[in-house]
């Protein structure tokens, strides 16, 4: 803002101050403001429009006709006046007849009037309202005047959101009066629908006061939180210089770049100059950043608005302390959280019951985050793009991950559809819910073995309300990540307990902790600093190994929990069959201490091994002769088979399950296991899915541990899929596999009657 504007507005805002401070009510306020800009500007008329109840009203004015005010109205897009609204834009008009938008109210006696200059007053990115000043001499108003008023407008912003102005004059309320529609589209990466308010998981920090007591002390504020700024960016930075994939990086070095632009922290400091407190001048620059923004249309300048977005976002909770997630300051109603992106931990942080889905901008189906939103039984929609800018804080949302889809602000049409679609979907699950008890058979006679996937205490509840036959993998690192410390082997003890006592007679795999990778601990730091790459690096069984006591806390945790019981154990990213040796001896090694003090012991424990790393499979005649059990991970051998990042937004449809890379590779392990009569399971997410389970019992895989919520459609699956017929099928087609595997499947599903749900 050129200093004269600065001036001007430095100028006015002091005046604001002292009406705003005073006691007088809302409407006198307001009277006064008008005046108080009409005489500054030195303009015949000065008017503010308040939206109220979806309409803009005229709430004061200096210079139209005094019986005008509560009586002029104009619809969002009426007129120049909604036309700014709606828009969220400035219009500066030399003669404000001859725009096509403008429409005449007679009862203003504006007709005198030619020049107008309009721009809307914002709150949480939406107009709420309209300041708008005009002139009988055709004239545009300067840039600087027009800066000014922006300015104005937001200290208003303030006035008309402080509750005794709206209690009084029953204006916009906190959450702005919704405008049209959205529909965003996305990727399923867990299925379902939720509605809700929309809620981020970095919230927007709301500018409560806009005017400076002390220009020094907020241009002082606002040094301060760039040097922080700067610090946080240069420790991720840092961080990620070993663990972080390309896209983040990318972002990291825009964040940088933006973080020390100097003509950013120059508009601020301008900004505050003109009377703007440190929060009120960030939010200044931004929304004239977004205003300009909006008439460039190139979606890679758009992306970096977006990470100055992130950025701006930044300073703001930094100069406000308003620093905490949204987990952390509690959500109050339903709601539909929305991130760029989300660690598993993070995700655990939030209230169930009110958590009704999760928008990712970026996210992965086989991402831990999206499995332990799985777990939650929490719909999410990722790779939904622009979501952080094309919905407000506070919209209603209406998320159908199943279509792909999200409405915002969603009309009264679009919600009955969608609760037509909810009760269509809860009388699909109450069908399969009445399969709880039919055992998966399919009908060629053959019994498969349906099994769920958990991790959380509640999860072992899943068992009795699908019927399932067991837990197939139970992620004891759950209850880690959970955990702001340690879980200490009693703790652990107690959940192995529970669950296994919620399990009674059905089987439990406990699967020893799976923590490195995406599921990092703040508390369990590595000792030689970050990993270039988690994934492959020093993760499960690898970390357990080294770390002794942490693998010799949970055994014993394990063996004392499945006293007089049956305890099966698996490791997991098995790379060797040493490691599976080295590991098995270290829980016998519990097993023989805890016999020696007397202690109740399992009746039996079972063994087994996760195939997961592509090089198990080359030791199978080493292995296989020492394991009871052996569950294939087809997340991680997935990425590892590819070299796919699973956590890579950019890879997240690339690959398919139903590749023959993956067939084949299963079926190479299938006819050995059998041979060596060790039982074999998939756990991965795949198996979740009525065409790749249809396919990996074509595979003659009998044993699937899969999400919860799959067990009923996988079982419909089952029931009418011939095992003879489909194994036939999956033969020939990895014989000479078609292009298109997935559609070939399908396909013949279609023709065999199989119900895919
Ligand atoms: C897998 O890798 O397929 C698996 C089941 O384990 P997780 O997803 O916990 O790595
Ligand atoms: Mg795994």
């Amino acid at each position: 803002m050129p200093s004269s504007a600065a001036a001007s507005a430095r100028e006015i805002l002091t005046r604001l101050h002292d009406v705003m401070a005073g006691r007088n009510p809302a409407q006198a306020k307001l009277d006064a403001v008008v005046g108080i800009i009409a005489e500054a500007m030195d303009s015949e008329v000065c008017s503010i429009y308040l939206l109220r109840e979806g309409v803009l009203e005229l709430f004061a004015t200096r210079g139209l006709a005094k019986e005008a005010v509560h009586v002029t109205k104009l619809a969002l897009g009426e007129g120049l006046v909604g036309t700014i609204a709606e828009g969220v834009e400035v219009l500066n008009l030399d003669e404000a007849a001859s725009h096509p938008d403008f429409a005449y109210k007679p009862e203003t006696g504006e007709e005198r009037y030619h020049s107008f200059a309009g721009v809307p007053i914002i709150r949480r990115e939406r107009a709420v309202g309209v300041l708008a000043v005009q002139h009988s001499e055709q004239r545009r108003y300067q840039d600087v005047e027009i800066e000014a008023l922006q300015t104005v407008a937001m200290v208003l912003s303030e006035l008309i959101a402080n509750a005794g102005l709206i209690d009084t004059a029953g204006a916009a309320k906190d959450r702005v009066q919704s405008t049209a529609a959205v529909r965003l589209m996305g990727l399923k990466l867990v299925e379902g629908m939720g509605s809700g308010l929309a809620v981020f998981h970095q919230p927007r920090v709301i500018v409560e006061h806009t005017v400076a007591e002390d220009i020094d002390a907020e241009r002082h504020r606002v040094y301060a939180a760039f040097d922080k700024m700067r610090e946080q960016i240069e420790r991720m930075t840092r961080e990620a210089e070993f663990g972080v994939d390309g896209e983040h990086r990318e972002v990291l070095e825009t964040y940088k770049m933006f973080a020390y632009d100097e003509g950013w922290a120059r508009r601020i400091n301008e900004a505050i100059d003109s009377g703007l407190t440190a929060e009120a001048a960030i939010e200044r620059v931004q929304q004239r950043t977004r205003q300009r923004m909006r008439q460039i249309d190139d979606p890679l300048l758009a992306d970096r608005m977006h990470d100055l977005e992130d950025l701006s976002n930044r300073l703001l909770r930094i100069v406000s302390g308003q620093m905490g997630t949204a987990a952390q300051l509690g959500l109050r109603q339903d709601t539909i959280l929305i991130a760029r992106n989300l660690g598993p931990a993070e995700l655990l942080e939030y209230d169930k019951r009110r958590l009704k889905g999760v928008i990712l901008e970026e996210g992965s189906l086989t991402a831990h985050v999206t499995i332990v939103a799985r777990a939650m039984g929490v719909p999410v929609l990722g790779r939904v793009r622009d979501v952080r800018r094309l919905i407000a804080e506070g919209d209603l949302l209406l998320l159908d991950s199943v279509a792909g889809n999200v409405f915002a602000r969603p009309s009264a049409a679009m919600e009955e559809a969608f609760d037509a679609k909810l009760a269509l979907r809860q009388k699909r699950r109450a069908a399969f819910a009445a399969l709880r008890d039919v055992p998966p058979v399919t009908k060629d006679g053959h019994r498969v073995t349906l099994m769920v996937n958990a991790g959380l205490r509640d999860d072992a509840a899943a068992l009795d309300v699908t019927g399932a036959d067991g837990i197939g993998l139970f992620r004891t690192e759950f209850q880690f990540l959970v955990s702001a410390t340690l879980p200490q082997r009693e703790r652990q003890q107690r959940l192995y307990r529970e669950v296994l006592d919620a399990a009674g007679e059905r089987p439990v795999v406990f699967r020893t902790v799976d923590i490195g990778g995406d599921k990092a601990l703040p508390y369990l730091q590595h000792a030689d600093g970050d990993e270039e790459n988690p994934a492959m690096g020093w993760r499960a069984l690898r970390l357990a190994l080294e770390r002794e006591g942490l693998m010799k806390a949970q055994a014993r945790a394990l063996i004392e929990a499945a006293a007089g019981r049956t305890l099966n154990v698996m490791f997991p990213m098995v790379s060797e069959a040493w490691e599976f040796a080295e590991a098995k001896a270290l829980f016998e090694a519990q097993r023989s201490w805890l016999a020696g003090r007397g202690r109740r012991l399992p009746l039996e424990i079972r063994y087994g091994a996760m195939l997961e790393v592509p090089a198990l499979a080359e030791q199978l005649d080493l292995l296989l002769p020492e394991i009871d059990f052996l569950s294939v991970g087809t997340n991680d051998l997935t990425q590892f088979l590819f070299a796919a990042d699973r956590a890579n937004p950019k890879l997240a449809e690339r690959y398919d399950w139903l590749s023959p890379s993956i067939l084949r590779f299963l079926r190479r392990v299938i006819g050995p296991a059998r041979e060596a009569g060790v039982t074999l399971a998939v756990c991965g997410e795949m198996g979740g899915r009525p065409l790749e389970a249809m396919t990996l019992i074509g595979l003659g895989i009998e044993r699937l541990s899969i999400t919860p919520a799959a067990i009923g459609p996988v079982k419909a699956m089952v029931r009418s899929l011939d095992r003879g017929a489909i194994g036939a099928f999956v033969d020939g087609l990895l014989a000479r596999p078609p292009r298109d595997m997935r559609g070939a499947l399908a396909a013949w599903a279609a023709e065999n009657g199989v119900d895919l749900a």
